[in-house]
């Protein structure tokens, strides 16, 4: 017996007051019980009821589904062994025979009591029908045709009752159940049963002539038992097929924009006619894990499918290429029972479900909404068939996440980007237009574009990779980190305020300023930083993301962070007409160059003059050299600044030189000079150009780009070097190199940095640090200039320190060239040239 199913004759399901149900039909049945006792029973032979009760105990087991919406029903062919036992041992017996193996059948499938008198009180009343109709009826000799009308007559009004009975029942508990349902209760009693009596009735005729009949007559009935079932079987594999490609329609007619799973599950639940079905989804990119329930109840949710430990959903997922597993509380282990409690279920057919997110998703089906026939393997294959286009329904809406996923995500860092940012930054502010707070940070990496010059684009990109770890890692839990184009990256703080957004920009700032290992090489990470918050500063995330741009290009070359502020966008529309303006300027001469002297500490000969930059514009102006150099390094025109700015200067040599004065000329170089390609090349020229000896040019260079790992390793410094020329560490002690460090490279001297020798003639720390400098830099054979020298204090202390070179507004200011002429007259004298010295040379007088 392969089928699980509760075999009981026209057994009424869904009883919601199966006691007053059961206790009616008992009451209804009691007439036909006494009625039957008061006929004529026959004598009581044990063997021959047994005998009955076993054939109808086997003609019960053979059935046939009837099943319409809740409501299910069997039909068997039992009228066979009915019209046989009625024949042959009378109604009383038969009705024992029935009723017994009724009974037994209930009892093995664990049917309820009240059902179980239910249906043993319509086998009875059947019987009882019978033989009241038979007794009324000319049912005399079996061969006479007219016997056979009469068991017809009889056998089709008793069934039709005992249907009636279960309509009534149903009617009772559960309201009409309709036409259509009626109908098909109907058609065994119209179409099964009366070929079963013709069957009985052939065979007890037989079997009156010899019982030898019986070795006739049993196989007859046996194969159209097997006849029956088959055809059983190939009525619910049609309906099965029938509701696969009823599923596959109806997934296939599911629009794109429509909630697929949801659909599905509907539609599961619907052909498999089940209680409630569960789907359970991982997570998938950056969509939640989804648990998607149909019921009658509308709930969303219960017990069981969500938890990754639950007996069934481990057993389903575990073994997810053996298709889905059938579970019923009849035959379930006591783990399997308190599984199928958890969810108030009988009944559970489970599967995976194959997902893109690299974990299986879940399906369960709880329950037959009839609860006779409960599910069975042919529910199992079915559901299995539909599992391939669940399978691919879920795949397909998976590709669109992807698609939609990718199309608002960064494809390097995996990070929201400027788009998604947008949305959300718009989201959060329209929930509260008024009071809605947001912080919004933007950040760029300082050193990207010297990292893709000279490292190439796979070193940049694990630079950005880095540095999204580390924003992700360090912005607050709430913050929404995004990646923007190029090296910026933005960072989104709902319900933040503006100065909260500045500490918190800060913070960040100091929290992800590390040395990380990129391309096997150690590279800073340091981010400028520019704020913008609503609602002080725009209200939708057009307006917020263009002012923390200004803001970001405003913090360039400050403190590294800095906040939008009304006046920036005239600042940023400043630098941009500095940055069209400059080429011109250039050519125009309003970009011009001023000296300051250098004098020896000692003998107070003016040894040098430092050339330093400046822009007097038509109408800002004269503009810092801090506001225009960077903007140069950042449009990419640093390169022919600087060989203006030595042009000039070594023009300046050249005229001391004519007349007949050793004058040397010091130039700044920016860190950015230093990668270019051609540099030497260029200061090569300039020398030719201008006969300048390269012993009168010093070059200065900046702690950072010295350090500069792509410096370290071209040959830059050392091709410099040779050209004659001298090379000077500037602002010496505001970065991270040390001497010894410099002692690798070709440098001949350094300045210790103006903020040191600043505070010296106040503050013991600063002449401390500048008295170390100083002898360090001795022991390396290094020269010491210092510069911001402003008063006689400091001069003397330096003098008897040791250091070699004095600058500063004490000596002079920096000074036009013919204001420098006249500086030179009126302070200095000539000495003639020495020995060994082919010029002459400038002192400053006392
Ligand atoms: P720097 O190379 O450290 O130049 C010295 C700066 O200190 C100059 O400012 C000078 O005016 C100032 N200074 C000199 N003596 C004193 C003093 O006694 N007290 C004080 N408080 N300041 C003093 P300036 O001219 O504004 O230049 C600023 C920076 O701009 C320079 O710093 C340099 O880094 C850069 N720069 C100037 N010209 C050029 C150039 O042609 N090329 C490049 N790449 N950078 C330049
Ligand atoms: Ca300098
Ligand atoms: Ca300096």
């Amino acid at each position: 017996m392969a089928d699980p199913r509760e075999k009981t004759a026209l057994r009424l399901s869904s009883l919601r007051q199966p006691g007053m149900v059961a206790a009616g039909a008992a009451a209804l049945a009691l007439p036909f019980v006494v009625f039957l006792l008061h006929g004529t029973p026959g004598r009581f032979q044990l063997l021959a009821v047994a005998a009955l009760v076993a054939a109808f105990f086997v003609s019960e087991s053979v059935t046939l589904d009837i099943e319409a919406r809740s409501h299910a029903f069997q039909c068997t062919v039992s009228e066979v062994v009915l019209v046989v036992a009625l024949v042959e041992m009378g109604g009383t017996w038969t009705a024992l025979a029935w009723g017994t193996a009724t009974f037994l059948i209930n009892v093995r499938d664990r049917v309820s009591l009240a059902k179980t008198v239910v249906n043993v009180a319509v086998g009875v009343v059947q019987v009882g029908v019978a033989v009241a109709l038979l007794r009324w009826l000319p049912a005399g000799d079996l061969a006479d045709p007219l016997t056979w009308v009469a068991y017809m007559l009889a056998i089709i009004p008793a069934t039709a009752t005992g249907t009636l009975i279960v309509v009534a029942a149903i009617t009772i508990t559960q309201g009409y159940p309709g036409f259509s349902m009626l109908a098909r209760l109907f058609v065994p009693v119209l179409v099964v049963y009366p070929v079963s009596v013709v069957v009985g009735l052939a065979g007890a005729l037989l079997v009156e002539r010899t019982p030898w009949a019986w070795l006739l007559v049993l196989p007859v009935v046996a194969v159209l038992g097997l006849l029956y079932r088959r055809f059983a079987r190939v009525t619910r594999d049609s309906e099965r097929l029938e509701r696969v490609y009823d599923f596959a329609r109806r997934v296939e007619q599911v629009g794109s924009d429509e909630d697929v799973a949801r659909r599905m599950v509907e539609a599961i639940r619907e052909l498999l006619n089940a209680e409630r079905v569960a789907l359970w989804l991982p997570p998938y990119l950056d969509e939640e894990p989804r648990l998607l329930v149909a019921s009658d109840d509308g709930d969303a949710w219960y017990e069981g499918p969500s938890d990754p430990d639950d007996l069934f959903r481990r057993r389903a997922t575990e073994g997810a290429s053996d298709g889905p597993v059938l579970v019923s509380l009849a035959r379930a282990t006591e783990a399997e029972a308190a599984a199928l409690a958890r969810r108030g279920a009988r009944d559970l057919l489970v599967a995976s479900v194959a997902t893109a997110a690299g974990e299986p998703g879940y399906l369960e089906i709880c329950d037959r909404r009839s609860d006779v026939v409960s599910f069975a393997d042919g529910d199992r294959a079915a559901l299995d068939s539909m599992l391939t286009h669940v399978n691919a329904a879920i795949r397909q809406q998976q590709l669109l996440t992807q698609i939609r996923y990718d199309a608002d995500h960064d494809r390097l860092t995996g990070l929201p980007n400027r788009q998604r940012l947008a949305v959300e930054v718009d989201q959060l502010l329209a929930a509260d237009p008024v009071g809605g707070r947001a912080g919004l940070i933007l950040a760029s990496l300082d050193n990207y574009t010297e990292v893709t010059d000279t490292l190439g684009h796979a070193a940049s990109d694990e630079l950005l990779l880095v540095t999204a770890g580390l924003l992700r890692e360090h912005a607050p839990p709430q913050a929404l980190v995004a990646r923007m184009e190029g090296d910026q990256f933005a960072v989104l703080l709902p319900g933040l305020s503006l100065p909260a957004t500045e500490r918190a920009a800060r913070r960040l700032r100091e929290a992800t300023s590390t040395r990380a290992r990129v391309a096997g090489l150690d590279l800073e990470v340091t981010l400028t930083i520019g704020v913008a918050a609503a609602p002080v500063h725009g209200a939708d995330a057009g307006t917020l993301m263009q002012r923390a741009d200004v803001a970001l290009l405003a913090g360039v070359g400050k403190s590294g962070v800095a906040s939008y502020h009304p006046v920036l966008d005239q600042q940023s529309l400043r630098r941009l007409q500095l940055g069209t303006e400059l080429e011109q300027a250039m050519a125009d001469g309003d970009i011009g160059v001023v000296f300051q002297p250098i004098i020896d500490a000692r003998s107070s000969d003016i040894v040098s003059v430092e050339t330093l930059v400046r822009w007097a514009h038509p109408r800002y102006g004269s503009i810092a050299p801090d506001e225009f150099i960077h903007l140069a390094e950042q449009i990419g025109r640093i390169g022919p600044l600087t060989d203006h700015v030595l042009d000039l200067a070594l023009a300046r040599c050249r005229r001391w030189l004519d007349q007949d004065i050793a004058l040397s000329v010091a130039v700044n170089l920016s860190a950015r000079c230093l990668t270019e390609p051609d540099l030497v090349d260029r200061v090569q020229r300039a020398l030719r150009r201008h006969a300048v000896p390269g012993e009168l040019l010093t070059l200065e260079l900046t702690e950072g780009s010295v350090v500069d790992d792509s410096v370290r390793s071209s040959t830059v410094l050392a091709d410099l070097h040779a050209l004659g020329l001298r090379l000077s560490m500037d602002d010496f002690g505001t970065g991270y190199s040390s001497l010894s460090q410099l002692r690798q490279l070709p440098i001949d001297e350094v300045k210790i940095d103006k903020s040191f020798v600043l505070g010296m003639s106040t503050s013991q720390g600063e002449s401390f640090i500048a008295r170390s400098i100083i002898e360090l830099a001795h022991n390396l054979g290094l020269r010491v200039v210092a510069e911001g020298v402003e008063d006689e204090l400091t001069r003397n202390l330096l003098a008897e320190m040791g250091c070699d070179k004095l600058q500063g507004f004490l000596v002079s200011r920096p000074l036009a060239d013919e204001r420098l002429e006249s500086w030179i007259l009126a302070r200095a004298g000539v000495r003639s040239a020495v020995p060994g010295m082919p010029h002459r040379r400038l002192f400053v007088r006392s």
